[in-house]
């Protein structure tokens, strides 16, 4: 049985659960509690506010835990992480009231800065040989440089919009974040296979993110153009269709990429453009 750490609530919690559920892990729908197990997998689920998730991950408690890199930076407890999974992006950054000059890092030198992340910008501070003044405060940072409470701030930042609303202007990004795996280091073998199972899975949700799949009907003569435009992941697959002289061409291709190859497609005389959703990619 492997124990997962995950969010109980928050912007991580409801990822988290899709992730799992797209894994094909059966979890209960309603009537949460702090733990539950799965009914179809051999996994439990613990939930836990996300400050406490890295400890718990590594003195064992849980096996392993979904959480954000900017917790695991700063709490510092001594886990793996396993993989990143792409949701919760966010960077954590120093700001300033938008109306001061920033000159750079020793603009810091003798001012003092709100956080809920002391941890990650005293590291920051003492690389940079930056010698300046920590306010741990647990929320509400970005209010801190108005009230006199902070010369400026480190915090978490996404669309970059509260910061706006507050006078502020992002200056140094200091780490990138998103939602990571982690686990206990040294997992015994039958939790780590658990762990390896649904780490493959992971993937192969992830890889088929951004991902569409092309069916294309060509003439036989334009087949070697066609697939000059559509280079598929390994090999694109080519099927006779009944009427004589046609193919279809199937395709894996990056959503970005899918209307400039259509386009292409077109002008070679390509017919029946059909573009499909893939939800997951097994390699
Ligand atoms: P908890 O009650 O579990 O302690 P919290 O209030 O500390 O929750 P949340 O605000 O739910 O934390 O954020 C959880 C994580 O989501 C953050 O640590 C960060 O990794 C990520 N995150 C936070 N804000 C954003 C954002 N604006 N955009 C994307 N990801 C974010
Ligand atoms: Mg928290």
């Amino acid at each position: 049985m492997l124990r997962i750490a995950l969010q109980s609530k928050g912007r991580l919690n409801e990822k988290s659960l899709a992730l799992l559920r797209d894994a094909g892990i059966a979890i209960e729908e309603n009537n949460r509690r702090l733990l539950s197990q799965a009914s179809n997998f051999p996994v439990e689920l613990l939930y836990l506010r996300d400050d406490d998730i890295p400890q718990t991950v590594s003195c064992g408690i849980a096996d392993v835990g979904i959480v954000g890199l900017n917790e695991v930076m700063e709490r510092g407890f001594d886990v793996e992480i396993l993989q990143h999974l792409g949701f919760g992006k966010c960077r954590l950054s120093l700001a300033i009231p938008k109306n001061l000059d920033y000159t750079g890092p020793e603009f810091f030198n003798g001012r003092k800065i709100a956080t809920s992340y002391p941890g990650i910008l005293k590291k920051y501070f003492l690389e940079k040989g930056v010698d300046c003044g920590i306010r741990e405060i647990a929320g509400s940072v970005e209010i801190s440089p108005a009230i006199g409470l902070a010369d400026g701030i480190f915090d978490i930042v996404s669309s970059g919009g509260t910061l706006i609303q507050n006078g502020l202007k992002e200056v140094e990004k200091v780490m990138d974040s998103d939602a990571v795996l982690i686990g206990t280091p040294g997992l015994d073998k039958e939790k780590r296979e658990v762990a390896d199972i649904l780490m493959s899975r992971f993937t192969s949700i992830l890889r088929s993110k951004g991902k569409k799949y092309m069916l294309v009907n060509v003439p036989n003569e334009k087949i070697e153009e066609a697939l000059a435009i559509i280079p598929s992941m390994k090999s694109p697959t080519l099927l006779p269709l009944a009427d004589k002289g046609w193919s279809a061409i199937h395709a894996v291709v990056d959503e970005s990429e899918v209307w400039d190859k259509a386009d292409r497609l077109k002008k070679i005389g390509a017919e029946d453009i059909l573009i499909l959703s893939m939800e997951k990619l097994i390699v």
